[in-house]
């Protein structure tokens, strides 16, 4: 997407909302610019024989901030990566880890490679060669800094990553916890694929608990038959738009890809759209809605809620007053840029900001650091200790049920129900759920308790600044 000219790039966009939020704030002296600025991005050329001949890759590794180790952060696989898209992501890292409260400083990567142009076995020859250049400068390291998937990269990315540190660190008993995102069966965690949309979901019901949240959008009622605009149905958008049109009634009406959109007011099959984007590469032709070639013209429809999923930059000065959505919530990183931020917030329109909206990935990845560290799955130890004590009142509610007939009796399916102890999917889901609904009270409180903050992005900003300062502070810096 072309932004226009007259705009900061990305990382320039975080810097202002940075800026923005620390006007606010007494900081010391100094400690602004230190967690303003990135600490170091390490570039990479190098080589790989392919087809007969060795074709040069450029790769990034960008450390934003170390006030936590290790830093975390995605690798993006894609012909627009660069430098200054590397560092505002690391720069969102920092704060979004903050705002969840993972335990890390911020980091991003990315490898300019259209993974469509390579087939699968020269995809993973590039992937371990990038792998192999971060290892050896420690910028892959289970303490140090531990990569994860973004746009064009997924489980398998993460598995040849897993496995090319394990080849160069043989004796590292912790070699597994160096990249999250990986396969279940190579030190993954249930979970971590949809964990980023499933956090999307948990963020949208956080916000309809709240009627005054609502409110400030225009909106009431609940998710139910909510009508949702979707830009992305990759990983993050995908799940997103499954789970709130499965599981809250939500009516997917619009569907943008990288070939067009998708649009139908009855609500779009969001299974079979993906089902259709995989085996014919887009949205084109799909049968059962109409289309139009010029996806982000559907960015502008009338819908209740807008999801960008897929790049930075889409909503920008130039489309940003034609938007009609009353809340945008972020699913991609940096969807609105600066400008656009500002046109959006005087119109009353409400944005769940990016660093909270997107920020599942990270708390699962968290999860499965934990996991992998720890060598055992979540609920190994108690779950059938869980289901003994659990078949101990059932035993007991069963007696009184003998005992007092009609007069009381047990639900259909709550023995069944109650018995069963959490695996690890359900663990994960609750670990996820609740660090989403503290995140966003966190951030809500001072959206509402501020005079001087009228919009969420700020007052995320204002938390999670706030959580570095202090560990920064603590460390006596
Ligand atoms: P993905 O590669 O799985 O999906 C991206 C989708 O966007 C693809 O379906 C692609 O075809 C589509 N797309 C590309 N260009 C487009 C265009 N011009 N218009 C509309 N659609 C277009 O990537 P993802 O992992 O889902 O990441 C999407 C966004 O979410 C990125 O901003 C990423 O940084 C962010 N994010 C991802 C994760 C994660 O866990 N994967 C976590 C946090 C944030």
């Amino acid at each position: 997407m072309q932004q226009p000219v007259n705009e900061p790039t990305f990382r320039q966009s975080v810097d202002v909302m940075f800026n923005r939020a620390v006007a606010l704030m007494d900081l010391p002296p100094g400690l602004e610019q230190k967690i303003r600025v990135c600490n170091a991005t390490y570039t990479v050329r190098f080589g790989v024989r392919l087809r007969g001949k060795i074709e040069t890759f450029t790769g990034y590794r960008s450390v934003h901030s170390e006030h936590m180790e290790p830093v975390k952060g995605g690798i993006r696989f894609a012909l627009s990566v660069n430098q200054d898209e590397v560092e505002a992501l690391a720069a969102l890292m920092t704060y979004k880890c903050a705002l969840v409260e993972a335990p890390f400083g911020g980091s991003k990567g990315g490898l300019c490679v259209n993974p469509r142009d390579y087939d699968d076995h020269e995809m993973e020859l590039i992937t371990r060669r990038f792998a192999y250049e971060l290892i050896k400068r420690d910028l892959i390291h289970p303490a140090q800094n531990v990569p994860a998937p973004d746009m064009g990269t997924g489980e398998r990315e993460m598995a040849w990553i897993a496995d090319q540190y394990q080849r160069m660190n043989t004796t590292d008993i912790n070699g597994r916890a160096c990249v999250t995102g990986k396969p279940l069966n190579n030190g993954g965690i249930h979970g971590r694929v949809e964990a980023t949309g499933r956090g999307v979901q948990y963020a949208l019901r956080e916000f309809f608990r709240e009627s005054a949240d609502m409110e400030a959008a225009g909106m009431k009622g609940s998710l139910d038959g909510k009508r949702v605009i979707v830009q992305g149905l990759g990983n993050v958008g995908y799940h997103a738009a499954k789970f709130l049109s499965e599981d809250d009634g939500a009516l997917i009406t619009g569907i943008i890809e990288h070939d067009g959109a998708l649009y139908s007011d009855t609500g779009l099959d969001v299974e079979a759209v993906r089902a259709w984007i995989l085996g014919h590469g887009g949205v084109k032709d799909y049968p059962d809605a109409s289309h139009t070639a010029e996806g982000a013209k559907v960015l502008e429809h009338d819908c209740d809620i807008l999801i960008p999923a897929a790049l930075e930059g889409v909503i920008n000065l130039e489309n940003a007053e034609r938007i009609k959505a009353p809340l945008i919530i972020e699913a991609a990183n940096g969807p609105i840029t600066a400008g656009a931020d500002e046109v959006l917030n005087a119109k009353g329109t409400v944005i769940i900001p990016d660093m909270y909206a997107n920020a599942g990935g990270v708390t699962v990845s968290y999860f499965e650091w934990v996991k992998n560290l720890s060598h055992i799955r979540f609920g190994r130890m108690q779950r059938r200790q869980e289901e003994a004590r659990h078949e101990l009142i059932v035993r007991e509610l069963e007696r009184l049920d003998r005992h007092l007939g009609d007069a009381w009796s047990m639900t259909p399916n709550f023995k069944q129900k109650y018995l069963r102890g959490a695996d690890e999917l359900e663990l994960v889901r609750s670990g996820l759920d609740d660090t989403m609904r503290i995140a966003y009270q966190s951030m809500r409180e001072v959206w509402h308790g501020r005079s001087d903050v009228s919009d969420l992005r700020t007052a995320a900003y204002l938390v999670a600044i706030d959580r570095v300062a202090s560990s920064y502070r603590a460390k006596g810096l």
